[in-house]
């Protein structure tokens, strides 16, 4: 749902006060700190020009360190920099200002505050970028090939970074990162008027993020533990430690601030994406840690969350949406993309509770949204969201999971409208409720496994996409497929991996139910 909003994150890293307090052992002592000019921004200690020399002598003995680590070969040197303050804000400026991101992510803005999972006024552009400013540590870009440190960032954090950075460096050698975001983004280009694409790689960009971001985590980590003789694979509770820390992020009150969805769609990568990686690396070891995740990636939150769905081939296939053409009249495409389990997660852990939220949305069986604005509609206010028609339709396990999601989606509404009022139950129309509020009619409608929310279109055109959802779910029978049989996408690293544990090989995902794109204008 939120992917579009973090890929600016992508290949970040963000800073860990923790990291190098809790290290065994410090690197080296740390030389003494130089201060910052008198025309630099506020006692900001910076690595002067002889200190960054230093830093780039270790480059090689990081990379080989890395490499040994993660099994990925290196291949060819890799560039450096060290960057101020100012570049770093220019080339966060500079990617905001991309035009066609820029509308997309305006776009994705509006229709989560619709979901009331950013709050009405909040300026997201502003936020992440000062959020960013505080955070950042490093970052690898893909395509200068260049790892990037920062001079504000402490000296005795500067390696750890390294090592999550030259981990970003090897796996663009092997696997080409801008090739694997290439399409992606020509998608994303795209836009909503091949919704189905967006809802395809919606969940599977935010995949990539976590398996990336994960690995070079884990790298991080045994570089820090490996002066005292431990390793991830031997110290686990250390990953458990650092999780819990970034995801309090106390150390930070900007990010302590965050709406919930930021805080959990930033740390994801980074947290779970660690947690799914050392499990890989548990169960089968260092090749299916790291190349074997890389050949053949998860696809789904899901499998994120939950790694013994992914390590037993089992994946939930993208819940694409029915042919909308009739929408056309009226309304012209906004926004679409995939509600995954991470997104599920988020909505139950705002409207319900932690408990909830850790329960029932392990009973996710695929979700997926399409907003459409009303033709001609253009409000003075630019945080109105009446005009924005909001069609959300999901899957889960079984009807008691789907009715108790509606029952907590619709105690939800108070918090996001005005004039909320529930109308009179319709007869024998059971799984049906309507409500009125400031954005128009909303009705969520529920039929054995599968959720229809439809807000803000009116009651001929709601009833019309109600039907047309569960039209199509009755064609497209739920399963949580498993691709057992075949072979075809799974790397032979792999399958050797996994053979000791039983661990049935993954395939591609089948064809059937992403064949019927909606018909483009
Ligand atoms: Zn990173």
């Amino acid at each position: 749902m939120t992917k579009k909003v973090i890929l600016l994150f992508l290949l970040l890293f963000f800073a860990l006060p923790c990291v190098t307090a809790q290290s065994p052992q410090p690197q080296q002592p740390p030389p003494p700190p130089v201060r910052a000019g008198a025309a630099d921004s506020a006692n900001e200690r910076k690595i002067s020009p002889e200190q960054a020399k230093e830093l780039f002598q270790s480059v090689d003995e990081i990379l080989q360190f890395a490499s040994k680590d993660s099994l990925l070969p290196l291949k060819t040197p890799v560039k450096k920099a060290m960057l101020s303050r100012a570049q770093v804000e220019k080339y966060v400026e500079d990617k905001f200002q991309e035009d066609v991101d820029r509308i997309r992510f305006e776009r994705s803005e509006l229709v989560l505050k619709k979901f009331g999972l950013l709050p009405r006024t909040f300026d997201l552009h502003n936020f992440l970028v000062r959020l960013l400013g505080e955070q950042i540590a490093g970052f690898y870009d893909p395509k200068s090939k260049t790892m990037n440190l920062l001079d504000w960032v402490p000296w005795d954090e500067q390696k750890p970074v390294m090592a999550h950075e030259l981990t970003h460096a090897l796996q663009d050698q092997s696997f080409d990162l801008g090739k694997m975001m290439k399409a992606t983004e020509e998608i994303e280009r795209r836009g909503p008027t091949d919704p189905n694409a967006l809802i395809q790689i919606d969940e599977e960009s935010g995949c990539r993020t976590a398996v990336l971001e994960g690995q070079a985590m884990i790298v991080l980590v045994d570089y820090i533990l490996g002066p005292a003789g431990r390793s991830v694979e031997n110290s686990p509770k250390f990953v458990d430690m650092m999780t819990s820390q970034m995801e309090q992020g106390d150390e930070s009150p900007l990010f302590a601030s965050a709406p919930l969805l930021l805080k959990e769609e930033l740390t994801f990568p980074y947290t779970q994406g660690m947690k799914f990686i050392q499990v890989l690396l548990t169960k089968g070891g260092k090749k299916l840690a790291f190349s074997g995740v890389l050949e053949r990636m998860p696809q789904t939150s899901r499998e994120i969350l939950e790694p013994e769905e992914y390590l037993a081939g089992r994946r939930v296939p993208p819940l694409t949406l029915p042919d909308l053409d009739f929408l056309k009249r009226d309304f012209e495409p906004f926004d679409a993309g995939a509600v995954g389990e991470l997104d599920v997660k988020i909505l139950l852990k705002q409207y319900a509770n932690e408990e909830t939220a850790s329960r029932l949305s392990r009973e996710w069986g695929g979700g997926s949204y399409y907003a459409a604005g009303r033709k001609g509609v253009k409000p003075a206010d630019p945080n109105s969201s009446a005009h924005i028609g909001l069609f959300y339709v999901s899957r889960w396990s079984n009807e008691k999971s789907a009715q108790e999601f509606a029952k907590i989606y619709a105690s939800g509404l108070a918090q996001r409208y005005g004039k909320l009022e529930r109308a009179p139950s319709q007869g024998n129309n059971s799984g049906r409720d309507k409500y009125t509020s400031s954005d128009g009619p909303i009705f969520i409608a529920q039929q054995g496994d599968l959720l229809v929310v439809v807000e803000s279109f009116d009651e001929a055109t709601a009833e019309k996409l109600i039907q047309a959802a569960q039209k199509r779910s009755a064609a497209l029978k739920y399963s949580r497929t498993v691709f057992a049989a075949a072979d075809s996408g799974l790397s032979s690293a792999l399958k050797m991996s996994a053979r000791p544990f039983g661990i049935t090989a993954p395939s591609a995902p089948p064809s059937t139910n992403m064949s019927d794109p909606l018909r483009r204008p």
